[in-house]
């Protein structure tokens, strides 16, 4: 097929999807192909999409309401779209014991616990401890700081964020930290705790600067990339992105959240992870496979999964 035939295919099928309400991603060498969706022929669609491919959506909020009594189609269409395992992570105690609930539904499914910085003042440590214990925890967070108005105090959540980065520590399992507006602060305290970062971590959903990238990089510690990063307006985080080694860096959606162009403001889903792809693969100037085969190998080493 030539350039000027996929431009069209792409531009008909995206036309046809957006009537239709449902779109899915394909690779094809280095080309993403964008294909209808069709409930009846899932299987023969699910072989050609995830040939070779194995994509990992490290942070979703899978109990999010966005996706109340569709779980299990979300779950189903990321596998069929190359994206063999999800992270949906909590960010208070009852939504981190949904994400735990969620993640013994599904084998695909992992969880990740923990308080942010919004809920810090119902930081329970103990109940925490508790249920980061089940074998399909795999990260304390989202953990962090988060500076915008009407956020607890700073002291506040600087405390708990301290204590949840000790609670990992002892457990032995990574963070997932959630920073806005608040990169210097974060990376003092990290700095500072340097010692109880060997389990590793991540900063989801990274909108700082590469020169900020670079320091949390020096701490062992990866980015986490996802709609943002294919955001027109998005240069600061597309330039860090291009600066960071691919070795640090994991893929995520954030769903139901930060839906990736040109999907953003509509609801995102793990099965958009293929689009993270390949705006990543296109930033950095190297093939869709390379992206996948790392971060997933990041991903797995980092999580243990
Ligand atoms: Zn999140």
């Amino acid at each position: 097929m030539g350039d000027k035939n996929i431009k069209d295919t792409h531009k008909m099928l995206s036309d046809e999807a957006a009537k239709m309400g449902s779109v899915r991603m394909r690779f094809q060498g280095e080309e993403m192909i964008t294909e209808f969706f069709e409930a009846n022929n899932t299987e023969d669609m699910c072989r050609q999409a995830t040939s070779g491919l194995v994509l990992v959506d490290t942070h979703a909020h899978l109990t999010d309401k966005a996706f109340e009594g569709e779980e299990e189609i979300i779950v189903g269409r990321a596998a069929e779209c190359g994206v063999a395992f999800i992270i949906t992570s909590g960010y208070n105690l009852s939504s981190s014991q949904t994400a735990v609930a969620c993640a013994e539904k599904f084998d695909n499914v992992y969880a990740s616990v923990g308080f942010y910085p919004e809920n810090c003042m119902e930081f329970d440590c103990e109940a925490l401890k508790e249920i980061a214990q089940n074998e399909k925890v795999v990260a304390i967070g989202e953990i962090g700081l988060q500076y915008t108005e009407g956020m607890p105090p700073k002291e506040e959540q600087i405390e708990v964020f301290e204590k949840q980065i000790k609670l990992a520590h002892e457990l032995n399992l990574p963070i997932v930290i959630h920073c806005r507006e608040a990169y210097g602060d974060c990376l003092e305290v990290l700095k500072r705790n340097q010692q109880f970062l060997k389990a590793g971590g991540t900063l989801h959903c990274y909108c700082g600067s590469s020169e900020m990238a670079k320091e949390f990089i020096r701490l062992g510690l990866h980015i986490s990339v996802g709609g943002v990063s294919t955001f027109k307006n998005a240069d600061k985080i597309k330039k860090a992105v291009i600066d960071c080694p691919l070795e640090r860096i994991l893929l995520e959606t954030d769903c139901p959240y930060l839906a990736p162009h040109p999907f953003r403001g509509k609801r995102n889903e793990p099965s958009l992870i293929p689009t993270i792809a390949e705006n990543l693969a296109t930033l950095k100037g190297i093939s869709v496979e390379e992206v996948v085969s790392v971060t997933t190998q990041n991903a797995r080493r980092l999580f243990k999964i």
